[in-house]
């Protein structure tokens, strides 16, 4: 999302959940409609929270809306040929590595890593801690858990518990 004359720029906006990171999102989005950047922004499909966040007026009298999609390979499909800025709302979803977030960090020219509040000590947070029926799920928990009674919130380093079968209560990362 650089705003140079010569395109190609990688941005990351990372960091645990509740830190603001699609705020920052929007701010970046909405700073580069006003630079009058034609403008897609693109959300997973399975995260209906931001339905209409990304509604932003043009300078053309035209909207910004974010489109859902399924991978990385709908978005370079859906991509617009006069398209100057992507803007990707959650690449990675958990506080573990996976999918394309250690390569985007890795390639990118600027990255940026958001904290929040830990619920439990009040530190800056930097995990998400993934809760199953209120409690830490278990390391070798379903990544994605269809129907399953589970929650998130933000916890420091030392809060942060993800526990095996064997052990209960105990931090491995
Ligand atoms: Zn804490």
């Amino acid at each position: 999302m650089q705003h140079g004359t010569r395109p190609g720029g990688i941005e990351v906006i990372a960091g645990v959940m509740f830190s603001g990171k699609s705020e920052e999102l929007i701010r970046r989005v909405r700073r580069a409609v006003i630079a009058r950047k034609r403008v897609q922004v693109f959300k997973s499909h399975l995260d209906a929270r931001y339905a209409g966040l990304y509604t932003l007026s043009t300078h053309d009298g035209g909207t910004v809306e974010a489109e859902p999609v399924d991978c990385s390979e709908e978005i370079m499909g859906r991509r617009r040929p006069e398209t100057e800025v992507v803007a990707v709302d959650e690449v990675h979803f958990r506080g573990l590595p996976f999918g394309p977030m250690p390569t985007l960090l890795a390639i990118a020219e600027i990255v940026d890593k958001l904290q929040a509040i830990c619920v439990v000590c009040g530190d800056a947070a930097s995990r998400n801690q993934r809760l199953v029926n209120g409690r830490p799920a278990l390391w070798d928990s379903p990544t994605i858990m269809v129907g399953g009674r589970e929650s998130y919130e933000a916890r420091c380093r030392h809060c942060h518990r993800v526990p095996r079968h064997d052990e209960d209560q105990t931090a491995l990362l």
